[in-house]
């Protein structure tokens, strides 16, 4: 109560309990039992949930389908209008989802309110991009012909979220799709199911104003159990799924196998790359929001620095020194810089990863461990660590979700690139440097080999303007900003004849 949470839940609406399978404003009582949801900042329980089970299920998805039949016919400025509503009904209440996504995720209040922005933020974009959802045209070789493409609509988009960006990754998705024409069916994590519950009463007031039908907007809650449901099911030409590659991996084949589309945006394993010419101070700041913002739980987060040789023993005093003063606690409590992990098992693999590299032969700089006490009642606060380790560790190898750098030194930039892309996966990469062919070099088709690659920004904190997702077991998907709507859509090319003869392409003849 110290920090308004009862409050916030008032007023986002959220009657708990009652809440879990809905098909826009029609909450679908499943009779299928509950989902709790924990607060990693203390401990308590906040609320629980219905559970979507296959009854519910399919009652979502045929309105889902009966939905699309009126939705794709309505002008896309026209979608795009009701998505402009939308962001201004996040506006409104901005600070209580961002202090339910921070009570529930544990991120700082800051953050929070920073997903919320990023959702303001796609709104906005959509709606621009509600009228600019351009095909090309194309002169045809046969005379009194024109050729041109056009985008249409798709169908049902299953959203698959992660625990760590329990809302923005919603709307990236769901607000693009939605101006595009498709109805979206939203399977939040399992992890933070009060925040979409939440997003679900935003989205429906705004429909319902706008006298539009049930099913635009859907949403089922569960485990991996229902994200099958969504995979396996062939009504739904797009399934976009965030979070760990191990995930990916299941549904791509799922959806693979049907011949459906997958967008996947997967796993990290984002290292900045220091050079002798880098701005130090920069570089020191970039990597610490990278390395311990959100608790180390971003795809984006960075996990390795890969550091010259000739300024590694400053870069790293500078660093052990920073995170001395890092304060750790309540992430609704603004003198806080890092809050805790998601839950028990979370911390786990942060001990076990830690145990596992130094094993390998890490050496800590900065230890890690789990914080008990006035304050971590919850259990799931731990330390920041710095571990010095090599490239080829089979642990730095991997993404642990927790606040874990390692840190490594390199001789000549090609060896720093070549650590650089030497992991399995390719989200986001780095380099501080202010030698302009350093930059260029690291950017250019020999450089990283990651969907986003910043120079003097460290890894984490994309705008939404820009396509976000990343290569390898990144799983290859564009999400957000630039042309990413195009996955949300049906390519069609459209010839048309408009003279008295009908010639054949390639110049091919067949007369009788
Ligand atoms: P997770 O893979 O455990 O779960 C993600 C979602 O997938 C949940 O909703 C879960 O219920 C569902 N799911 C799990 N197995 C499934 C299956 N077999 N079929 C269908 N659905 C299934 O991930 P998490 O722990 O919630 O999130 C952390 C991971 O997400 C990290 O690896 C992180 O890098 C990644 N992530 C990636 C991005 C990105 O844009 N690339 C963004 C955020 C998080």
């Amino acid at each position: 109560e110290k920090y308004g949470i009862g409050q916030a839940l008032k007023n986002l609406g959220i009657v708990p309990e009652n809440s879990g399978t809905c098909t826009g404003s029609n909450w679908i009582d499943t009779d299928e039992g509950y989902l709790a949801s924990f607060s990693p900042a203390d401990g308590q329980l906040i609320a629980k949930v219905q559970l979507t089970n296959r009854d519910s299920y399919e009652l979502v998805v045929r309105q889902a389908q009966e939905a699309f039949l009126q939705w794709r016919s309505v002008p896309a400025p026209q979608r795009g209008e009701v998505v402009r509503q939308i962001g201004n009904a996040l506006r409104d209440v901005k600070s209580d989802l961002g202090k339910l996504v921070s009570y529930e995720m544990g991120k700082s209040y800051q953050e929070g309110l920073g997903e919320v922005q990023e959702m303001i933020d796609i709104c906005d974009f959509a709606v621009g991009l509600s009228r600019q959802l351009y095909g090309l045209t194309m002169h045809s070789e046969r005379p009194s012909h024109r050729m041109y493409e056009q985008w249409h609509p798709i169908g049902i988009v299953g959203v698959i979220s992660a625990f760590n960006f329990p809302v923005a990754v919603w709307s990236w998705n769901s607000m693009i799709a939605l101006v595009c024409g498709d109805v979206c069916v939203w399977k939040p994590s399992e992890k933070a199911p009060l925040s979409a519950v939440a997003c679900q009463h935003i989205i429906a007031k705004v429909l319902k104003e706008n006298g539009l039908p049930e099913g635009i907007s859907s949403l089922v809650i569960g485990d991996y159990r229902v994200g099958e449901f969504l995979s396996h099911d062939s009504r739904i030409p797009l399934v976009s799924a965030t979070g760990s590659t191990r995930m990916g991996k299941l549904v791509g084949q799922a959806v693979g196998g049907r011949l459906g589309r997958s967008l996947l945006e997967l796993g990290g394993n984002n290292a900045i790359i220091v050079s002798e010419n880098a701005d130090l101070e920069i570089a020191i700041r970039g990597a610490l929001f990278g390395a311990v913002g959100t608790a180390g739980q971003r795809c984006t987060s960075t996990r390795r620095l890969i550091i010259h040789e000739s300024v590694y023993e400053e870069v790293k005093s500078r660093l052990v020194a920073a995170y001395g003063k890092l304060v750790i606690g309540n992430p609704l409590d603004e003198k806080n810089h890092v809050g805790p992990l998601i839950d028990e098992e979370a911390v786990k693999t942060y001990l076990d990863a830690i145990g596992k590299v130094k094993k390998e032969g890490g050496r800590e700089l900065v230890p890690g461990g789990v914080l008990a006490g006035e304050g971590y009642e919850s259990g799931c606060y731990v330390r920041p660590c710095i571990i010095e380790a090599e490239n080829h560790y089979s642990m730095v190898q991997h993404e642990t979700f927790a606040p874990i750098l390692y840190l490594m030194k390199y001789s000549s930039l090609e060896e720093a690139i070549a650590f650089q892309n030497g992991v399995p996966q390719g989200l986001s990469s780095a380099i501080m440097t202010l030698n302009m062919r350093e930059a260029e070099l690291f950017l250019s088709a020999a450089g990283s080999d990651c969907g986003i690659a910043n120079v003097n920004i460290g890894t984490s904190g994309a705008e939404i303007g820009g396509a976000f997702g990343g290569e390898k077991e990144t799983g290859g998907g564009r999400e957000s900003g630039s042309d990413s709507w195009k996955a949300y859509m049906r390519r069609q090319t459209n010839t048309i004849n408009y003279s008295n003869a009908l010639p054949l392409a390639q110049g091919i003849k067949f007369d009788i």
